[in-house]
This record gives structure tokens, sequence and C-alpha cells, in this order.
């Protein structure tokens, strides 16, 4: 379900081993305030809208819980300082010895530029935390090392000492150690309009196009019901609805109805959402506890219309059931999200009409409509690649070659659709998003009983149509080749 583009795997393939560069000199050497052995930098980097410019608010899709899980681990020796920089300042003087950035993938060209900044000013450069196989590949080699996954208390305190006594490793396998309560205090300020939580990593399906196949390959993780909820009531004092990040709550029936008991006993009064399968439309007993404990809206990767294209996808649901599903959950005043795929190989060009219907009869709140990207590492990018039917370079492009340029450009075909041209994708695509995302549909769509549940809905599907808008601009006026060809200045950092 997860829909970033190019995302999620952790590549271990060729690596340049990094010659390690002595901690740097003349920075916070023993002697901080309080008695603080050193001084590390965890900075969510922002990146650069279609425009050039560096987006200063915080996108639905790079909402993170990675601040707060590395909070938590970094030793209490450690004098800490937080960066996320959709909100905050970068702070291009800090005194941090040690500089760990971490990205959700959107971010990985401004974050070579951050990466080369530090590095230049004497600071071990640490890159983690990620899914992305492109921005892993890319980031090693603007960093001096690399950790995959994510560190425990252990790992991280190796990881510190290592950059501070010169035998820093190239890089860091550590697995996915969350069992433990997350850090929310840095994300105290930040104005963000929901607060990201986790309870499972991982998802039950391996749907041949998704990034969690590729990292996970049908296997997940729960994390225990104590963590869970110690975050939860930590994130409850934010007083903003709070956002499951997983992959799939509906992962494990039982251990969800264990959090939904526990949820509803403490009675936080609680808004949230969270990505699930469709199958869970069928579970009327998990529908109502969710309800009672607060599920506002589910987001639902529905991909496709077409059944032979569900089969190529892997995934084991069938859309003639879609309809009836999405009712039921609704029944229950649960709030829903879609997800749809096109230029997937049964698409052709009356696939944009049929999906444009369904989302008129459905009434589904947030409508989320992608073009297909082919996922480095999934199995369908390699039925597609060894099909001779892939344009890859274009990913690398965007970012190497174009170290101001913007993330990759999700209205671009990178490949060879079965029964359509690329432009004919590409613009069924826009036109599609032209007539699901008109301003009276939206207000329509987001006139709810409560203030938070609207404003939640139009927020979605405002930013939905600014991305579409953008991509529009860019394709009329050709901005994708403006940008591309952007060069970068150094004071360019702070714009
Ligand atoms: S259901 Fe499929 S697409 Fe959704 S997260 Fe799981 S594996 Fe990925």
């Amino acid at each position: 379900m997860l829909k970033k583009g190019i995302t999620q795997k952790f590549e271990v393939g060729m690596i340049l081993a990094r010659q390690h560069r002595p901690n740097g000199k003349g920075r916070d050497n023993m002697s901080n305030k309080n008695n603080l052995k050193h001084k590390v930098y965890v900075i969510q980097p922002s990146y650069r809208s279609m425009d050039g410019k560096l987006l200063k608010r915080l996108p639905l899709f790079n909402f993170s819980y990675n601040l707060p899980i590395l909070s938590a681990v970094i030793p209490s020796d450690w004098e800490k300082q937080f960066c996320l920089e959709y909100c905050d300042k970068l702070d291009l003087k800090s005194d941090a010895s040690v500089v760990i950035l971490t990205s959700t993938g959107y971010e990985v060209a401004h974050a070579i530029e951050i990466a080369e900044h530090f590095r230049s000013q004497g600071c071990t450069v640490i890159f983690g935390a990620h899914m992305d196989e492109m921005s892993d590949r890319l980031l090693r080699k603007s960093c001096d090392s690399v950790f995959l996954g994510y560190p425990n208390h252990k790992q991280m305190s190796e990881i510190l000492e290592d950059a501070t006594s010169g035998k820093l490793r190239p890089e860091y396998d550590c697995g996915m150690n969350v069992d433990y309560p997350f850090d929310y205090s840095v994300l105290k300020g930040k104005g963000m309009w929901f607060i990201p939580m986790l309870a499972s990593i991982g998802c039950k399906n391996s749907c041949s196009y998704c990034c969690y196949t590729a990292v996970s390959a049908g296997h997940y993780r729960l994390r225990h019901i104590s963590n869970v909820m110690e975050d939860v009531r930590a994130a409850a004092t934010f007083r903003r609805p709070l956002g499951f990040l997983d992959a799939n709550l509906y992962n494990n029936r039982n251990y969800l109805l264990m959090l939904l008991e526990q949820m509803i006993e403490e009675k936080l009064n609680l808004r949230w959402g969270c990505n699930f399968t469709i199958d869970i439309a069928d579970d009327e007993e998990v529908l109502s506890q969710l309800t009672r404990a607060g599920c506002r809206v589910m987001f639902i990767g529905l991909e496709s219309l077409d059944s032979k294209n569900m089969l190529q996808l892997n995934k084991p649901y069938d859309p003639a059931r879609y309809l009836n599903q999405i009712r039921k959950i609704r029944k229950h005043g649960i709030m829903v999200g879609t997800y749809f795929i096109m230029g997937l190989d049964n698409d052709d060009t009356f696939s944009f009409d049929d999906v444009y219907k369904f989302y008129q009869e459905s009434r589904v709140e947030v409508p989320y409509t992608h073009m297909f990207v082919p996922i480095p590492g999934t199995p369908l990018y390699n039925t597609i690649r060894s099909a001779g039917r892939l344009h890859t370079e274009a990913y690398d492009n965007y970012s190497t070659d174009n170290a101001a340029a913007f993330s990759v450009p999700c209205s671009v075909a990178y490949f060879q659709p079965a029964k359509m041209t690329e432009e004919e994708l590409e613009q069924n695509y826009l036109n599609l998003n032209a007539r699901v995302l008109t301003l009276p549909k939206i207000l329509r769509r987001s006139l709810k009983k409560h203030f938070i549940d609207t404003s939640l809905v139009l927020g979605m599907n405002l930013e939905a149509r600014k991305k579409y808008k953008a991509m529009q601009a860019a394709k009329l006026q050709k901005l994708n080749d403006k940008a591309l060809h952007t060069k970068f200045h150094p004071s360019s950092l702070l714009t």
C-alpha cells in the first residue's frame, strides 16, 4: 500500500568501502556543557518541489517516525539536536561532531547537499533508518557510513563510539529493532497535523510491485502492545490525530483486537487512521472495535479494478467486491481513502473512466491515483526490466546529475505500458486527476460533521490537487527539463 514512488529495499550490493575520516577537528570534544560527551545532529531533510524551491511544509507522504525512533536510542551522555527540515531551519553551523541523516526517499537529492556541507565542515556524516534502494545507493557516496534498518540502544552506542574513535565501518546492518517506546518529545512544536505512530513493520502479503515485498517478503513484526500504548499516550498529549504508518494494521487480527481493546479501555479520546487491506471490510467485529477505539479513516490500496491486473500484482483481493466492501466500512462511520495505480499491463485508455466512475459511486473521501512506477527490488520491476520495457536511468538522473532537482516526478511513465503509449498514459493520468480533484468535488467530499474530519479530508484532497497541478504545469511548460538543468549553488541550501 505504500505509494512513495521509488521505495523500499535495503540494497546489499556493491558497496564503496569508504575510508573513514577522523572525527571533526575543532568540534565538540568532551567539554560540552552538562558533561555531555559528544553531540549528534539528527536531520530529516526537506526536498525541492518542482519549481526548485525547498519545501517548508510537511507533505502527507513524508511524515515519518524516524526522529522519535532515533532519539530513543541515542545514549544519554550524548547531546542531541534535531531538525525536521520541513518545519525547522537547518543549522548549518551546528557544533555536532556527528550528523545522522534520515530520509523517507523523496529527499535524496537535497540530503546529498546537506551531507556534503557537513562533511566539508569536518563532521562525520552517517545515513540511516531509510527504506529505499535509491537513496541508499546515492547517499552512500556522500556519507561516511550507512546503517541499515533501525539500531537498538546498544547498536546506536556502538555506531556513535566508532564514529568518535576512528573505527567507523562503512555499513552497519542493524535489523528492525524498534520494540521500545519512542521519544515523541522531539516532535513538540513542529506543528504536525497528525502524529506518526507505528505498531508493526512489514506486511502479511507479498504483492509483486510493493516495496515491502522487497524488504520483508510477506513477513511482518509486531511491537509489544505496551510499547505502542506508551507511544499512544505520549502522542495523545499533542491533541492531534494519530496516523499509524504501518504497511497494514490488519496483519494480525488478534493483535489488532488486543491493541484496540487497550485504546478503548484507556479512554484517550483519540482520532486516528491507518493503512489496511480491504479484507478488513468483511470483519464486522474488528470494524466495530475500530470505531470504538477512535479509528476515523482507513487507507486502502485497491490498486486496480481489473482482476487480471490484480493477478499480476499478486494482490489477493477481488475488485468486483470493492464497492460493497467500502460501503460496509463507511457504515461504521469510518472514512475511506483509496489508492489506485494506473498503467498496469491490462490497463488501456478506458481504464481511467472505470476508476473515475468508481470514485463517483463509492464516494471515497480521499481518492489517490498514482501512475505505476516499477520499484527496484520488486518482482514486477524485474519482469518489466527483463522484457526490455524499463527506462530505468531516469530515476538516478533526477538525483545524481541534478543535485538541486526535485525528487522523482510521479507523472512520468518510466516504462513502456502494455496497452498504451507513454504519452497516452501520462495524459490520461493527468486528465483523470483533473476530473477527480476539482474544487467542488473536494468540498463535497470534505463536508463532515466533525471539524477535524473535515480538515483532514480537505487537507489531503488539497494536497493531492496541488501535486496534480504541479505535474500538469510541469508537463505543459516543460518545467521538468528546466529544473533538471538547474545548477546547484551552496547558497541554495537555505532557499
Ligand atoms: S498489501 Fe501488498 S501493497 Fe499493501 S503493504 Fe502489503 S504487500 Fe504492500
